[in-house]
């Protein structure tokens, strides 16, 4: 089932995909704490052999993760 109103919720991949800014991890700033995963509305950010990775295409530029980051490693580019 679809979530938000018929023809595509804020879910949809259509909207993904336009989003004005994505979030990108500075790796040298990282400390690999894992506290901006579950953050993160889409599931966007994953760890992959010890690095945070988030997904471009499921960021929805929704800043949630930004502000929590214990290190500022987060921050908002222009997709
Ligand atoms: S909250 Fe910040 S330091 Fe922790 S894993 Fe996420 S980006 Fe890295
Ligand atoms: S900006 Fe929002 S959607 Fe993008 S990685 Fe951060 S929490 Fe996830």
């Amino acid at each position: 089932m679809l979530d938000g109103p018929p023809g595509g919720g804020y879910r949809s991949p259509m909207r993904r995909a336009h989003a004005a800014e994505v979030a990108v991890v500075d790796l040298a700033v990282c400390d690999r704490c894992g506290l901006c995963l579950p953050l993160c509305p889409p599931e966007a950010i994953h760890l992959e052999l010890s690095d945070l990775v988030v997904d471009r295409q499921a960021c929805t530029g929704c800043r949630k993760c930004v502000a929590p980051c214990p290190v500022g490693a987060l921050a908002m580019v222009d997709a």
